[in-house]
């Protein structure tokens, strides 16, 4: 069930969207401010946020951002009850994914809330999705990695790092961006890290680890896998 956060100031709109949104088989959750929003998604998966831009405190602009960069994964749509606000959204590229403009039917709400996480599901490689790729294939599911039929031994960290760069094809990810994606929060170290693992699993996947095809490097940014 897909789980909505709606952001709204204004009891009786939060409250009508609840209902209805409940009736339409989502998970729902309110927040009554932006600092609670924020406050709440430190602890609620979220997938999608409905979020008014006038809000008390800080505002829907500023929520916006701070989720973009802290939660890149939640879809936002915004709701305005202002044309000012909407030329704002057009103009800062905040990151929305779309937004609607009150008073607004809530089917028209609806309807928009389906696009838009059905683009995002479109758009993320499915996480444990098995990937084949020339001699490669790699199971999320069960951890293993197999070339020309043979099983290969990586570490856990090892195995980590070639599901990302497998599941974002042509994509140049840079070192930072690894260490986010495979490292997370328990590494504090740095950049150099990531290419160490790099020669380790090259050593492992490549035919030749010196000429290899599967993880190219791009000079002075990171690594990407070739292209399908
Ligand atoms: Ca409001």
């Amino acid at each position: 069930m897909e789980r909505i956060l709606i952001v709204e100031d204004e009891k009786p709109i939060r409250e009508f969207m609840t209902i209805v949104l409940g009736r339409e088989d989502f998970h729902v959750l309110q927040a009554v401010s932006g600092e609670e929003a924020l406050a709440m998604l430190q602890d609620h998966e979220v997938d999608l946020m409905v979020l008014d831009i006038r809000l008390p405190g800080i505002d829907g602009f500023e929520v916006c951002r701070r989720v973009r960069e802290d939660y890149p994964g939640i879809a936002i749509i915004m709701v305005t009850a202002k044309s000012q606000d909407l030329d704002k959204i057009m103009g800062l590229e905040l990151g929305a994914d779309d937004y609607i403009i009150k008073p607004f039917n809530v089917y028209e709400l609806i309807a928009r809330i389906r696009a838009v996480l059905r683009r995002i599901r479109q758009s993320q490689p499915e996480k444990s999705k098995v990937i084949i790729d020339g001699q490669i294939e790699i199971s999320p599911a069960s951890h293993t990695v197999y070339k020309d039929d043979q099983i290969i031994e990586l570490t856990p960290r090892e195995f980590d790092l070639l599901v990302t760069l497998a599941q974002h094809p042509g994509v140049v990810l840079n070192r930072d961006r690894l260490l986010d994606m495979v490292w997370e929060e328990d590494y504090f170290g740095d950049t150099k890290t990531v290419d160490v693992h790099i020669r380790r699993l090259r050593e492992k996947i490549e035919d030749d680890p010196s000429d290899p095809v599967y993880i190219e490097t791009v000079w002075g940014i990171g690594y990407k896998w070739r292209a399908r």
